[in-house]
């Protein structure tokens, strides 16, 4: 199954996206988090990449579409994934489109978490990472507004729409109804494996 993540900053995509991955079996591919990890290692990528993050601009997407291009190479992609926080453009989103039509497969769904901008901005004040000063946040959430909310309308007719105002649990619990069957029969797939899994370990 393969799925994208739409939602502002703050909405919540980055702890939905790991449950949801988890749940159904199938890796979350997060840019933000490639994009720290890189910085936090020194590499070439994050040394570019950072100053971009630091003012909550999106880093060129030269970079983050050859990023995802090679991170769907990965061979734990090739049964699905769940992209957050990419694409973030239209150009990146279609840059996306020529990298799924060159493999031969094709988007399940996508996802938009929805929040009040009011609520937002009082989320991100709490939560304090690095780049969620008052300053980059409005910058992240004009870059938002400019830049992602477009594909909105991209991908029309494909969007589904989750109220993500409530507890991590009830957010998931209607992200995972949104994603309809498919996403249950992998989920108690996932299940059987784990469970497998752990009684192979106790021979
Ligand atoms: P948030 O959704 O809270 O803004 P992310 O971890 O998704 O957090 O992204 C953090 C930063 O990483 C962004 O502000 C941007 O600088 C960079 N980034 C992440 N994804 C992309 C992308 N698809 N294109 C360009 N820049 C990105």
């Amino acid at each position: 199954m393969r799925v994208v993540l739409l939602g502002p900053p703050g909405a919540g995509k980055g702890t939905q996206a790991v449950k949801l991955a988890e749940k159904v079996g199938i890796p979350q591919i997060s840019t933000g988090d490639l994009f720290r990890r890189n910085i936090d290692k020194g590499t070439e990528l994050g040394l570019e990449a950072r100053r971009y993050l630091d003012a909550g601009d999106l880093v060129p997407s030269e970079l983050t579409n050859a990023l995802v291009d090679k991170r769907l190479d990965e061979p734990d992609a090739a049964a699905g994934f769940i992209l957050d926080g990419y694409p973030r453009s239209v150009d990146q989103a279609e840059a996306l489109d020529r990298m799924l039509d060159a493999r031969g497969i094709r988007l399940d769904a996508v996802l938009e978490f929805r929040v009040s901008e009011e609520e937002l901005f009082k989320r991100l004040k709490d939560r304090g990472r690095a780049d969620d000063t008052e300053e980059v946040i409005h910058n992240r959430m004009n870059v938002y507004r400019d830049e992602t909310a477009p594909l909105l309308e991209y991908y029309d007719g494909t969007v589904r729409t989750v109220d993500a105002v409530g507890s991590p649990d009830e957010v998931f619990a209607r992200a995972l109804r949104s994603l309809g069957p498919e996403a249950t029969s992998l989920a108690t797939l996932a299940e059987g494996q784990i469970k497998q899994k752990s009684q192979r370990k106790s021979y």
